[in-house]
């Protein structure tokens, strides 16, 4: 067996990542082996991952799905993962609740059926072990030792909870300034946590650095050099989504944008259940979410751009803020292919949205979670969301994480003495 060398100097015999077949660039289609690249060396466009994929009937497919373990590995066949992996120590992350959201629907207007893809429920609560989960099974088949990753905050406690599981070592880095729920979940794991002077986009560079340096030697940065396989994870979202609704494309489906990633690779997994016969073939609208404090990617889609001019960020929703999102071109194609749209709120809509979904569904979602409810409801009022379709809403984090958003309106309603007297004269019984 040949073995190659590839960049990041790690060393690795052809890799077992199950149906990954090679590395494909997205811009000019050349192929490369599997490997921790993630630039075509031609033209310098991002690769993905390219598949052989299962030939059998779509009727076997679904019943081979539908037996596997009820997380992201009941989709292993369609996955750069290998055919054991359900039995390697990771996270299991994955099969999530989708809520049908009744109560606010009511309150959106909405008529044809709205539904929350709640990924909150994931082992580190947020859809980020999804993504971490696929590349660590890269970081393994390449040989890499140490796990890392430039991280908005969710990334780093999804990558040190998926490293400690499988015994890596890890090293994370993120902006200095993010919540206390977020720094603390990245560090209890016991893997190093860096905090960098600047914001996500100056912790991207660096990281970017590192990857060329000796002192990144056997490092797999999973959303750098192990990009092509972590952006594969988000398609289990579709895979998960179709299959709940009984294996049923939604008409419109509204998903946070940070880089952009989860977004191109919803619409990734959504095209590959059509090709394998696992849906019906039929037009649904993509609707991507921002904050307006970072928001370069509706500013783009909103102008008619094609290229979307970076931003500084300055918005609540920290796990958003990346004013240089390297997917945003990508998804204004989709969100243009759909018929779709991207849409910011502002700060305010952000935390009256975390609140209606809390209030009406018992769902506590992150600041990310209220840019894309928040955008649902803007755009459902615009009339650009059709309510009488069906519409899902991605809730990607955990409210617990970024408890200042709304801790100075969630408080207790009443401090009384625990007396019936005293609650009488509150006024919050019944006589
Ligand atoms: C990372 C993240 C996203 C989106 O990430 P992409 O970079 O666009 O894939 C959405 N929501 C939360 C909570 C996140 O942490
Ligand atoms: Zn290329």
């Amino acid at each position: 067996m040949a073995v190659q060398t590839v960049a990041g100097n790690a060393t690795t015999a052809s890799p077992d990542l199950g149906p990954a077949a090679a590395l494909s660039c997205r811009e000019c289609g050349e192929r490369f082996e599997l490997g921790p690249l993630f630039a075509c060396a031609s033209c310098f466009g991002p690769l993905e991952v390219a598949y052989d994929l299962p030939t059998g009937s779509s009727e076997e497919l679904r019943k081979r799905i539908e037996a596997g373990p009820d997380n992201i590995w009941r989709y292993a066949p369609l996955l750069p993962v290998p055919a054991d992996v359900a039995d390697k120590p990771n996270l299991n992350p994955g099969f999530t609740k989708l809520v049908k959201a009744d109560n606010l629907a009511r309150e959106l207007g909405v008529t044809g059926g709205l539904y929350v893809k709640d990924d909150s429920g994931n082992p580190t609560h947020s859809f980020k072990d999804r993504v971490v989960a696929i590349a660590v099974e890269a970081a393994r088949a390449f040989g890499f030792t140490t796990l890392s990753c430039s991280s908005t905050g969710n990334l780093a406690g999804a990558v040190g909870a998926a490293a400690a599981r499988a015994g890596l070592r890890s090293c994370v880095f993120i902006p200095h300034d993010l919540e206390q729920g977020k720094v603390v979940m990245a560090a209890v794991y016991g893997g190093e946590l860096v905090g960098i002077e600047g914001n996500y986009d100056d912790v991207n560079r660096f990281c970017s650095e590192l990857i060329g340096d000796p002192l990144g030697e056997g490092w797999g940065f999973v959303n750098v050099n192990l990009r092509p396989y972590y952006g594969e994870g988000s398609k289990t979202l579709a895979y998960e989504i179709c299959e709940q609704l009984g294996w049923r494309l939604p008409d419109q489906i509204v998903i946070p944008i940070a880089s952009g990633s989860q977004l191109t690779k919803i619409d990734k997994g959504l095209q590959e259940l059509i090709k394998l016969g696992l849906v019906e073939d039929k037009p649904y609208k993509v609707f991507g979410a921002q904050a307006e404090g970072c928001s370069p990617v509706s500013a783009a889609f909103k102008a008619g751009q094609d290229v979307v001019r970076p931003q500084k960020p300055n918005t609540i929703a920290k796990s958003l803020a990346i004013g240089n999102p390297a997917d945003g071109p990508y998804v204004l194609d989709i969100a243009r292919r759909t018929g779709g749209a991207v849409e910011d709120v502002t700060d305010e809509q952000v935390v009256d949205a975390i609140k209606l979904l809390a209030r009406t569904e018992g769902i506590f979602g992150e600041t990310a979670g209220g840019v894309t409810l928040g955008v649902t409801k803007k755009l459902i009022e615009a009339g650009v969301i059709d309510p009488t379709l069906t519409t899902v809403v991605v809730n990607t984090g955990d409210g617990l994480k970024t408890l200042d958003a709304v801790s100075a309106t969630s408080q207790a309603t009443a401090t009384i003495k625990p007396s019936l007297d005293a609650f009488r004269a509150a006024g919050l019984g019944t006589a």
